[in-house]
């Protein structure tokens, strides 16, 4: 049992009202990788430079995250800055480096093929199609996107829409690849591209899911104190993901169950800069909070 991630691995420059940094180790397969940890073992394929050290690497140290398919390609890893406005509302890219990400050709490495779950972080859509062909009939195959590719690769999305079971994406991507504001409507027009379980990230507001006959919706773990949202929703799909690979059949109270793992992960996430909250997570924190959200949303048991 194991998941195969495949995205990015950068460093990040964070602006947030309370905190900032120019060089944090992120990227949507860090924040997967780190999330899904806690419940199952993680191979990432990813790219970084030969600026990345045995330093950057350290961040895994003692987790179940095998990195034999990060490779070391000349040139500098993938650079991405970040500046929220006062009430984190709002997010502005100050700059995407590129780097060794531009000419990244994901390779699976052969013991990496047996996966059971897949999953296709925030890459090019044909690079996402393409890691679906090297890999070996996984129980599973989940995938992100973003705006980028929706607005400018269209059919190549499409193609790799067919051939995923679960998209995990925020809400406004939701509106504009199912091209209408309302969110039931836009699954529904989203599920018939081809993934049959539809996972809406909606930041503070919760999560919303679809599949087959069966909604379910929650909220997000309420926070005395958000830091930094970066990353929040790759440690969802991390923990949601991460979880399912737990489970003999994947039916809706597994799912259930997973999207509020993921929800447990995505609010840890954003208690602290980058990944340092991550970083210091242990899975007792993980398995309280999961109790926590289980009282929190009850209504019928009392
Ligand atoms: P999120 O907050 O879920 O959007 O994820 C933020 C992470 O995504 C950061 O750590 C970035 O390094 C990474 N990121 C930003 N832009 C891209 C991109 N175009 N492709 C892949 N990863 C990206």
């Amino acid at each position: 049992m194991s998941i195969l991630v495949v995205g990015s691995v950068a460093f990040d420059v964070l602006k947030t009202p309370t905190k900032e940094a120019d060089r944090v180790l992120g990227g949507a397969a860090t924040y997967f990788a780190l999330s899904a940890s806690f419940f199952t073992p993680v191979n990432v394929v990813a790219v970084v430079g030969d600026d990345f050290t045995q330093a950057d690497r350290a961040i895994f140290n003692g987790r179940s995250v095998d990195l034999s398919g990060l490779e070391t390609a000349r040139g500098k890893t993938f650079r991405w800055g970040g500046e929220y406005s006062r009430d984190l509302s709002e997010r502005t890219t100050l700059f995407t480096d590129l780097g060794v990400f531009e000419k990244f050709q994901p390779t699976i490495p052969e013991h990496f093929r047996h996966s059971s779950l897949v999953f296709l972080a925030n890459i090019h859509p044909t690079l996402q199609v393409d890691v679906m062909s090297q890999v070996r009939s996984p129980r599973l195959i989940g995938a992100d996107t973003m705006n980028y590719w929706i607005d400018r690769t269209p059919a190549e999305l499409r193609e790799m829409l067919s051939r995923i079971d679960v998209l995990v994406i925020n809400d406004e991507e939701a509106r504009q690849l199912g091209g209408e504001h309302n969110l039931v409507r836009a699954a529904a027009r989203i599920r018939e591209m081809g993934p049959s379980t539809l996972v809406i990230k909606r930041g503070e507001y919760g999560v919303l899911c679809f599949r087959e006959n069966e909604r379910f919706a929650t909220v997000s773990f309420p926070l005395e104190m958000v830091v930094d949202p970066t990353g929040a929703g790759d440690s969802f799909a991390g923990g949601f993901m991460g979880y399912l690979s737990t489970r003999a059949v994947l039916d809706h109270q597994a799912v259930r169950q997973a999207i509020i793992f993921g929800s447990v992960l995505g609010s840890f996430c954003v208690e602290d800069l980058g990944t340092a909250r991550l970083a210091r997570l242990t899975r007792d924190e993980v398995y309280e909070r999961y109790q926590e959200f289980k009282t929190l949303t009850d209504f019928a048991s009392l």
